[in-house]
């Protein structure tokens, strides 16, 4: 079996092909340019079927028409993600356009599809703070798109992003209630995504939104100040992959979403983690080590609960997550 897989050149999407390829299916990427389709095809090299089309611009009505003809399964990761884009149609419109574009397409032209996964994010679930409670997927993110009707432009990047998140799934949820495909519909709800980077990466400025939030802290760019709060929750993107796949070929997934977190983290958790490595890694605040179990139980918490009693994902822990992320990125960047 085929599976489409937009946005190939993703953090997240670049383990997914990875996974999908071991597992013996066969990857049809979309890619923005040829030199990140091409630096897939050798990442892939002698491990499976893995062909790419490119897809310039995901908001692009019909832009996936051609790309989802012959596959069985489409995994919809493209998505910007920064949390400083100056305007909201930077976001908003190829979040939700190419989301509504992918599933359009697939209806129209993709006559073997059987399921659509799309990746949305915690940030469609998440209420206002501060915690500690827990979030199902029961929850709504109705704030963030309520500040980008009022504020516009002026809202937060942050904002701006989480809004592009919601407007995107709710798009997609709508879609199927409303064009009745004959495929169904799964949503899976990452939070923050860390561990090995495998797809392309040429300078430190490039790396992805959430590996750059740790790539700080082991390159001076933390202070004790940035310590003493829970940046948010967390899982490994190996296991995000994993939770893409099960979603893809799990019967019971259909019409449902699904949180793919490990709980809560801290940033002392990060920095504890970092002193225990040989060679030490300089300029890396101290906190009060030990103190961010404590932090986190103050924390808001995505449930991974439906996520492992339905898909079957297991959480790797955060200790292994960081190390193996660590280490990806000393190799890209001695
Ligand atoms: P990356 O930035 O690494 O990947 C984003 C992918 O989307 C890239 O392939 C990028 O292409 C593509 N893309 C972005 N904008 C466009 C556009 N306008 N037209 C075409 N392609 C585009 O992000 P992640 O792997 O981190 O994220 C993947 C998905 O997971 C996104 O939907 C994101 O919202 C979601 N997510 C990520 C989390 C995280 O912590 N990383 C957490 C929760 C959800 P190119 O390589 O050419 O830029």
């Amino acid at each position: 079996e085929t599976v489409l897989v937009t946005g190939a050149s993703g953090f997240i999407a670049a383990h997914l092909c990875q996974l999908l390829l071991a597992e013996g299916y066969r990857v049809r990427g979309t890619v923005r340019t040829n030199a990140k389709g091409d630096y897939l095809k050798n990442l892939f090299e002698g491990k499976g079927e893995f062909e790419y089309v490119i897809v310039e611009d995901i908001a692009k009505p019909g832009a996936f028409e051609q790309a989802v003809k012959g596959v069985q399964g489409i995994a919809h990761t493209a998505s910007p993600f920064f949390l400083n884009a100056a305007k909201v149609d930077d976001l908003v419109k190829p979040a939700v356009q190419g989301t509504v574009g992918v599933l359009q397409s697939a209806q129209k032209y993709g006559d073997q599809v059987k399921r659509v996964v799309v990746t949305s994010s915690v940030a469609a679930i998440m209420q206002p703070g501060p915690g500690p409670y827990t979030l199902t997927e029961d929850f709504w993110n109705t704030e963030s798109p309520q500040v980008l009707e009022k504020e516009g432009d002026a809202a937060s990047g942050p904002h701006k992003y989480r809004g592009s998140k919601t407007l995107a799934e709710r798009a997609a949820w709508e879609y199927v209630k409303e064009s009745q495909p004959p495929w169904d519909l799964v949503v899976v709800n990452p939070p923050f995504a860390f561990g090995p980077i495998i797809h392309q990466v040429s300078k430190p400025e490039d790396i992805n939104t959430s590996v750059a939030t740790f790539y700080a802290f082991t390159h001076g760019g933390k202070t004790e100040s940035d310590l003493g709060t829970s940046p948010g929750n967390w899982a490994d993107v190996r296991d995000i992959a994993q939770g893409h796949l099960r979603a893809l070929i799990v019967p019971e997934a259909s019409n449902r979403r699904f949180i793919l977190s490990a709980g809560p983290f801290t940033s002392q958790e990060i920095v504890d983690e970092i002193h225990t490595w040989k060679p030490e890694v300089p300029n890396v605040p101290i906190g009060k080590p030990g103190n961010g179990k404590a932090i986190a139980s103050q924390a808001v918490t995505f449930s991974g609960e439906r996520a492992s009693a339905v898909l079957g994902v297991t959480f790797r822990s955060f200790g292994e997550c960081l190390r193996d992320m660590h280490e990806s990125l000393e190799k890209r960047f001695p």
